[in-house]
């Protein structure tokens, strides 16, 4: 057996490398299969750490690390900027699930898209950038409108640029700081979808329904679950991509995956090692969440069933909380609160409505829409 058994009384000890809200759902998660947690978070105060056991430290601090580690079943994190050192220094210690291999891909967008293009997934042409002339001879190959991105620590849309016309080309690789980049064609996609894949220690996997998501500003505001009118083979597509990268990496635990869409198509735009905002909708919408089944994975558990619940549309609160009575008013919206002090830009929770019907789902949803619009 992998894992002492949750009930046995001597209970299993998850370790959680972030303290943000994801690691707070996979607590919420766990707590029913009677595991325990412990966060390691430099900030004192944390959505994960108020829910827990929480060491104060920064990620690399020996101290810190060695406090983390004592005891647990398993290692897992959050967030993918955990540095690889770190990673590898733990998993000398403990078994550590998603494998350090799938942070070093996920960090770097040119060793991520060389990933993908070397399983023979479909991606946009890109180019790496080291210098301002590297970067005319690329817009020479790939034309404009093109976007421009930093190779490491770019998320919800910072640390790119799109580049329309030959002026931007001029000025992009100081605006964007002199790193290296990675340039990629535009794609006018029809929509953006995603897909949360689930594998077990045991080899066993799991794939939820793609979901429609909506960004602005770069940030993900809206969820659609699953994402209407989406075609078997749309989905057979996706879960044939998400394999190849779950072998190649010998995957253990959520690996999310965000595409666009092109007719009938799919290019993948970038992965994440860990449960995924666009996933959040699970909670209530499908049979098992992926935070359970994060923790099934890690835990060689057999994997929960990915089916979902009715329709689900899920809202990010960003930046400011609506009046929490109005929202709940809303039938079969259902509320999740970080703990976080509002801030501009800052997800401080979210929302999920599900119902059983398009159109209920739609009438709730525009309420909710007028909510989050109502705030100043
Ligand atoms: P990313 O940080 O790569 O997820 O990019 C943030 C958002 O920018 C994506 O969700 C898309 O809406 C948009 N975007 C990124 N790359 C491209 C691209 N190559 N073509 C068109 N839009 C893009």
């Amino acid at each position: 057996m992998i894992y002492p058994q949750p009930f046995s009384g001597k209970r299993n000890l998850i370790g959680i490398l972030g303290g943000g809200q994801l690691g707070r759902m996979l607590a919420l998660a766990g707590y029913p299969l009677g595991l325990r947690f412990r966060f390691l978070e430099p900030s004192p105060d944390s959505p994960g750490g108020q829910m827990a056991e929480h060491i104060v430290a920064p990620y690399d601090d020996p101290e810190g690390l060695r406090r983390f580690t004592a005891g647990l079943t398993v290692a897992t994190y959050e967030f993918e900027n955990v540095s690889v050192a770190a990673a590898h220094h733990i998993s000398s210690r403990t078994a550590l699930y998603p494998p350090p291999a799938a942070l070093a891909a996920s960090q770097e967008r040119l060793v991520e898209k060389t990933l993908f293009h070397k399983l023979e997934i479909p991606v946009p042409s890109f180019y790496a950038i080291d210098s301002s002339d590297s970067l005319k001879s690329a817009v020479e190959k790939v034309g404009l409108p093109s976007v421009l991105k930093t190779r490491r620590f770019g998320y919800d849309g910072k640390g790119q640029k799109v580049l329309r016309t030959s002026e931007d080309v001029g000025t992009a690789w100081e605006e964007l700081g002199g790193k290296p980049l990675i340039l990629e064609r535009f794609v006018s996609f029809d929509r953006e979808v995603s897909l949360i894949a689930v594998r077990s220690r045991t080899g066993e996997t799991a794939f939820y329904p793609l979901v429609e998501n909506h960004h602005r500003d770069g940030i993900l505001r809206l969820s659609l679950a699953p994402a209407p009118d989406l075609l078997p083979t749309l989905q057979a597509q996706a879960e044939l991509f998400a394999n190849k990268i779950l072998e190649e990496l010998d995957y253990v635990g959520v690996l999310a995956i965000e595409f666009f869409q092109q007719g009938d198509r799919l290019l993948a735009n970038e992965m994440a090692p860990r449960v995924h905002n666009s996933g959040h909708w699970t909670i209530e919408g499908s049979e098992t969440s992926q935070f359970e089944n994060h923790l099934r994975a890690i835990l060689g558990m057999p994997l929960g069933s990915t089916r979902s619940v009715g329709l689900s549309a899920m809202v990010n609160l960003i930046g400011d909380l609506p009046r929490v009575d109005s929202v709940l008013k809303i039938p079969g919206a259902h509320l999740h609160l970080y703990g976080k002090e509002p801030r501009p830009g800052r997800k401080i929770g979210h929302v999920t409505i599900r119902s059983d019907s398009e159109a209920d789902l739609q009438l709730r949803l525009a309420e909710m829409h007028e909510l989050v619009r109502a705030e100043p």
